[in-house]
């Protein structure tokens, strides 16, 4: 039960999307169905702005439009795989089987047709979204599981051997980042995936709560486990 309630959570701190469409009246269009599903939205209308983009902010999934004016999407979607394995979806201009193949080679996780309902697309999105959520939480991967013990059923967390004795929040905040090693996680999504009732305007208190479940990490082990990205967030160092 506190799984599925965890994994809800994390489903909900998948959606900063980045999305990267020329045609201002279909962006418009997703966007209005993307927000009304609770996600955020950024829209680039070029290639290189997107690219800016994702080497500043970290996005959850890419809604990437083959035809852009400034480079053609598959290009694009080569250069950001060759950094980030971000979920990524194609928008093609026609049912058009070469451009799905392609697409789908060079790394995206799906493609939608044009014209497509938003409808059709969200429900896309969230169906990679599930597809993807059991690889990102690989506690099980050999070099974290010999330094990382989770028992989500007794809620508890070892570190090199040692039972942790954290409160609610440091393991909430812990459990997360566990689940997602070297993402950088914005206070935001953090506060979003481990509180019941996020508010924004506590989510500096989320620097407290780091600081003091660092200590208690720096008492069993000297590493500097929680990385801190300035002016963003933070990450679990992978060893
Ligand atoms: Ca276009």
């Amino acid at each position: 039960m506190a799984n599925t309630v965890f994994f809800r959570e994390i489903l909900a701190v998948l959606k900063h999307i980045l999305l990267v469409e020329d045609d201002e009246a279909i962006a418009q269009t997703l966007i209005f169905s993307l927000q009304r599903e609770g996600w955020q939205v950024q829209w680039c209308a070029l290639g290189q702005q997107a690219l800016d983009y994702v080497a500043q902010h970290p996005v959850d999934f890419i809604i990437l439009d083959v035809g852009l004016p400034d480079i053609n999407g598959f290009d694009l979607c080569r250069q950001i795989r060759q950094q980030y394995q971000t979920p990524l979806l194609f928008l093609t201009a026609r049912n058009d089987e070469v451009e799905r193949i392609i697409g789908l080679e060079i790394g995206a996780d799906d493609y939608c047709a044009k014209p497509f309902s938003p409808r059709e697309l969200v429900s896309r999105i969230r169906v990679i979204c599930r597809r993807l959520q059991p690889q990102a939480t690989p506690i099980h991967s050999n070099s974290l599981a010999k330094i990382w013990q989770h028992d989500p059923e007794k809620l508890q967390i070892s570190y090199h051997g040692q039972l942790l004795n954290l409160t609610r929040y440091e393991y909430r905040l812990l459990e997360v980042l566990l689940k997602q090693p070297e993402r950088v996680l914005s206070r935001h999504q953090l506060m979003q995936a481990a509180w019941e009732h996020p508010d924004h305007s506590l989510e500096r208190t989320i620097d407290t709560h780091i600081k003091v479940l660092r200590q208690k990490l720096k008492n069993i082990h000297d590493d500097e486990v929680i990385k801190t990205h300035r002016g963003i967030g933070y990450s679990l160092a992978k060893y």
